[in-house]
């Protein structure tokens, strides 16, 4: 892809900012967007940051009637001393492209994709709030726009970053999860799309969500969709336990998201020296593990909470109480660890945050 420019419209009717406190997750959007334009046999054209409105698509556009269309979900914070700081943005873009693959879709330039989003940052630069625990979330995706009724990829797309002021996700400090262990419904299978962040991953998951609601349950544990047996998510986060001091999480294989959060732990932990390995876990041996003792903590992990510790797992209507449902060593120090390096508290060894203390200059103004 050339180098293009990015033209920036700028909001001329800015929208009032909501109280920090008053915070939630994914309700109000701040004033601009980035938008591009795809075009097979000319690819990706018309960079713009434009005012965040509604816009228009042709009621034909394979998207709503295929559903071709990925996205993703990262952070930006600001530190004490007022800087940006974003935590690990290319690994978001690099993985927009490997589900974008998958749904036959194309790729965005993974540093197109960042200037885009650091010019962005510096124009709605007053919505990141600073209050401890929230952060501006942002969500980068791809839709397919093309109008015709016939099931092939889409011929046009359309890439967008839309930005959003989130409130912390523990508004009382961390607090464990209770989680319903689903056997009936499947998220994903092997050679299906589970390793995409796509839509109807979603869609298809929220039967499952509800009836998970309705009985208490904050979230559902997924089972692998063959035999129902394996661990592969909570929700939509990747997920650890640490049985006999060793810390497991089911290995990637295809119908699990790799998450971002989850390569952060385990090279967190590598760092620590504390042995953690990727392989298969049964339901059946994190139920021998709670009744021998010998399952020391649980904890959920991704963009929007971090870390979730889980307190109560509930499997054919069998409660199991996991460290007396109250939060363990490991996923407090993860926790604290990890959302310190996210907001600058805590020293990153790893490289992993980016700061956008350094404005780049705004291309060209309307
Ligand atoms: C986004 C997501 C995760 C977590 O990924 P992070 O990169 O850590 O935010 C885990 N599972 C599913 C299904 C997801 O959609």
């Amino acid at each position: 892809m050339t180098k293009q420019t990015i033209k920036i419209v700028l909001n001329k009717n800015k929208k009032e900012k909501p109280e920090a406190q008053q915070l939630e997750f994914g309700k109000v959007f701040t004033d601009h967007m980035f938008i591009s334009e795809y075009t097979e046999g000319i690819g990706w054209f018309d960079h713009q940051i434009v005012p965040y409105e509604p816009i228009a698509f042709d009621p034909a556009a394979t998207v709503f009637h295929y559903g071709q269309t990925v996205f993703e979900g990262l952070k930006a914070y600001v530190d004490k001393n007022g800087n940006v700081r974003l935590f690990r943005p290319e690994e978001n873009m690099k993985r927009l492209n490997l589900s974008a693959d998958r749904l036959c879709m194309p790729r965005f330039d993974v540093e197109t994709a960042l200037e885009a989003l650091k010019q962005l940052l510096i124009i709605d630069r007053e919505w990141i709030p600073s209050l401890e625990g929230t952060s501006l979330y942002i969500r980068p995706f791809m839709v397919a726009t093309e109008p015709y009724l016939g099931v092939a990829p889409s011929k046009k797309y359309k890439f967008m970053i839309i930005l959003s002021p989130v409130g912390s996700y523990y508004k009382e400090g961390i607090k464990p999860i209770k989680i319903l262990v689903e056997n009936a419904y499947v998220r994903a299978v092997s050679g299906g799309t589970g390793m995409a962040k796509t839509a109807g991953n979603y869609a298809s998951g929220l039967r499952a969500q509800e009836i998970a609601d309705q009985k208490g349950y904050s979230q559902v544990l997924w089972l692998d969709g063959i035999e129902r047996k394996y661990i592969e998510e909570v929700g939509s986060m990747n997920v650890f336990f640490k049985i006999n001091g060793e810390v497991i999480t089911p290995m990637l294989n295809g119908s699990i998201l790799d998450g971002i959060t989850r390569k952060s732990i385990i090279e967190l932990l590598h760092h620590w020296k504390i042995p953690v390995i990727e392989r298969k876990i049964s339901m059946k041996e994190i139920k021998d593990a709670i009744y021998s003792g010998e399952l020391e903590e649980a904890f959920g992990t991704g963009t929007a909470a971090v870390i979730s510790p889980i307190g109560e797992l509930n499997w054919n209507d069998e409660k199991l109480s996991i460290n007396r449902g109250l939060t363990g060593d490991i996923s407090k120090r993860l926790y604290d660890t990890l959302t310190g390096i996210q907001n600058g508290d805590v020293a990153d060894p790893f490289g992993w945050t980016m700061q956008i203390d350094n404005p780049v200059p705004v291309q060209q103004i309307i």
